[in-house]
């Protein structure tokens, strides 16, 4: 028993930190990332998840993810769990833009810098921020709709507002929107941001406005995969409206193929993973880093990683999507 309780202490770290608070770190010679996820909800977060946790591992250092279950509150707990673990550094995905700002005091209070991981954080001397450009994956998302209707009418289904990625995403679709808009060749008749992305809350709000009124769409913008799905849902299968997506979810590549999603934004969630937590490994290792942009959050101009989204429909699938390993032909074709 005695040697047991002496080879338990050998692996575990009593240390203090800068607040004074003892915190007990699993392995005191190995990086410590703590890795908190907004929620789990899209299967994209799974591969996030797992991508980000491999490459820290293969770096040599240890790591714990939490997710959040989409409540704001219930993430700052977790952080707070992170800290006092001893982590040596901090991805998040904040669930709120906002109020995430506290997970960045909290952490750095603690001597623990911040990544941004896909979300970014606003006003708060936040230190990196790693994503996709995503006013351009905006962009693309009304492009894909807007290749397919030049005029008439068009509803955009937006993320949540709570998200800082859903008003990048609104502000992308605008830049090609808003020409078509001015010369009166389409009308945004529905434009509505979507509470925690949530599937049900975004059939409830498109089924309630069709109801209502009495107005055709002839093309729709949805921010993202889940959203797109909703769409279809509410306006049924056996229909030619374009609907846009994100994600290059499974479910959505299925549904291009069969015709009833038009195109989907593929982000290389792989190399957004890899790159976060090579980057992470650095910062806590204390090794030079250097980005190639800033992005400003109402704080500071916070140096950023940000990759660039690919264009998806269903003719280049295969050198998109399969090529990279996103999918297999297998489960595409399935
Ligand atoms: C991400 C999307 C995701 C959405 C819902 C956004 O911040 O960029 O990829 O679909 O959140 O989780």
């Amino acid at each position: 028993i005695l040697l047991l309780l002496l080879a338990g202490c050998a692996t575990t770290n009593k240390v203090t930190n800068t607040n004074g608070i003892d915190k007990l770190q699993a392995d005191g010679e190995k990086v410590y990332v703590g890795f908190a996820l907004d929620t789990l909800k899209e299967s994209r977060w799974y591969r996030d998840k797992e991508n980000v946790e491999n490459k820290v591992k293969e770096l040599g250092g240890n790591i714990k993810t939490l997710a959040a279950n989409g409540n704001q509150d219930v993430q700052i707990e977790q952080v707070k769990l992170l800290i006092n673990e001893g982590i040596d550094i901090l991805i998040i995905v904040p669930s709120d833009s906002k109020t995430a700002s506290k997970a960045v005091q909290l952490a750095h209070d603690a001597g623990v810098k911040v990544i941004a991981y896909d979300r970014l954080i606003m006003d708060a001397p936040l230190d990196y921020y790693i994503s996709f450009d995503n006013e351009k994956v905006g962009e693309m998302q009304a492009q894909i709709t807007l290749d397919q209707v030049s005029e008439g009418n068009i509803a955009y289904i937006g993320g949540s507002k709570a998200d800082n990625n859903a008003l990048f995403f609104r502000e992308g679709a605008m830049n090609v929107l808003q020409p078509l808009i001015d010369s009166g060749d389409i009308k945004l008749v529905y434009d509505k941001y979507t509470e925690n992305w949530s599937k049900e809350i975004a059939e409830k709000n498109l089924r309630v406005f069709l109801n209502n009124n009495n107005i055709s769409i002839d093309g729709i913008i949805a921010a993202n995969d889940t959203l797109a799905g909703a769409a279809v849902n509410v306006i049924g299968q056996n229909t030619d409206i374009p609907i846009s997506g994100q994600d290059a979810e499974l479910s959505a590549i299925h549904r291009i193929l069969a015709g009833t999603q038009t195109g989907t934004v593929y982000k290389p969630i792989d190399t957004l993973a890899n790159q976060a937590a090579t980057l992470a490994m650095d910062i806590a290792n204390g090794n030079t880093i250097s980005t190639e942009t800033t992005t400003n959050n109402g704080s500071k101009d916070v140096p950023s990683i940000l990759l660039e989204p690919v264009r998806i429909n269903r003719n280049n699938i295969e050198e998109t999507i399969i090529e990279s390993g996103h999918f297999t032909k297998e489960e595409v074709y399935q």
